[in-house]
């Protein structure tokens, strides 16, 4: 946790900056709500979290008596205490039950945000937990991603099911579930191409892995892991809605949140759009995954 500390030391100095300019001038009245609530959507945790937070430091105002504005430590300490009550209930790390296996999990995202190293890093953790991995190679729109991929999966030792670039996806996940199947995987985990640029396409290649994944087995994809890059901040909250319609995204992985100053955008995602978050990426080394731990979360933003 020093190094979750260390790496949001941006985030929480920017969201401690910008209250800082406001806290300790006179007693926390409406003008001050105000400009609390502003402060903190300019720290990227959205207009939604703004207002509950606003509205909590309202409430601890009448209800506890009145909070000096100059206790600047007894409002950050209100902030985390909501931080933390935006985070839990989208906390949950994605857990291995499938049955029958292998479970199935799709990574969607666009390119760049992390999608092939957070791959590798959940590769890592199962495996750490003692399961068969497996990983199949379905962007095949890149070259560079199937060699990336095919790079990790040799490295960690996984077994990795690839096409030709320009193959069709569908196909290597056909062949990746059969494989899978029989070799007794526990969990087998999908790339997928990120192609934004071309949604009717990108939604007709996701909607071609879905009909052949559901005719192996009704109940896969049984997760659509949609991979984010903080340091887009704001951009990263309108993919959230576009996957969301195209891919039927059910949880979400937030990436580069060490050294960001962006890091609210994860309180924001939280906030406006409910979907689990099952871990967050703090680095670029395979250990780098972390699990969404909201209360520790909530300290290290509202330092
Ligand atoms: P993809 O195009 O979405 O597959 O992205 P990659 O996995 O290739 O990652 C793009 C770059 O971001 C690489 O240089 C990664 O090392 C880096 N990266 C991925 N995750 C993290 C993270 O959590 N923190 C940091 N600092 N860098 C990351």
């Amino acid at each position: 946790s020093e190094r979750l500390f260390g790496g949001f030391r941006k985030t929480s100095e920017r969201l401690t900056g910008n209250l800082s300019g406001i806290v300790g001038k006179s007693r926390l009245d409406d003008a001050q709500l105000d400009e609390i609530e502003d402060a903190l959507i300019m720290s990227d945790l959205g207009p939604r979290a703004a207002a509950r937070i606003r509205e909590r430091l309202a409430q601890e105002r009448f209800e506890r008596g009145e909070i000096d504005s100059g206790d600047e430590r007894a409002i950050m300490e209100v902030v985390a205490r909501e931080i933390a009550d935006i985070l839990r209930p989208v906390a949950k790390p994605l857990d291995i039950v499938a049955f029958p296996r292998p479970q199935v999990i799709l990574t969607i995202g666009v390119n760049g945000s992390g999608k092939t190293t957070t791959i590798a890093k959940l590769a890592h953790l199962f495996q750490e937990q003692d399961y068969a991995v497996m990983l199949a190679a379905g962007d095949t729109f890149r070259a560079a991603a199937i060699g990336q991929l095919g790079v990790w999966a040799e490295r960690l030792d996984v077994p990795i099911v690839k096409g030709p670039e320009g193959g069709d996806p569908a196909s290597v996940v056909f062949d990746a579930v059969k494989a899978a199947t029989d070799d007794g995987t526990d969990v087998l985990i999908v790339d997928t191409a990120g192609r934004l640029q071309n949604k009717r396409e990108l939604m007709d290649e996701l909607a071609k892995i879905r009909r052949v994944l559901g005719r192996l087995n009704p109940e896969a994809p049984h997760d659509v892991v949609l991979v984010l890059d903080a340091t887009n901040g704001q951009n990263a909250l309108s993919q959230i809605e576009i996957f969301k319609e195209v891919a039927g995204v059910t949880g979400l992985i937030m990436t580069k949140l060490d050294g960001t100053a962006r890091g609210g955008v994860l309180v924001a995602a939280a906030e406006q759009y409910g979907l689990p978050i099952h871990a967050i990426g703090v680095g670029e080394k395979i250990d780098d995954l972390r699990p969404f731990n909201p209360d520790l979360l909530a300290r290290v933003i509202a330092g």
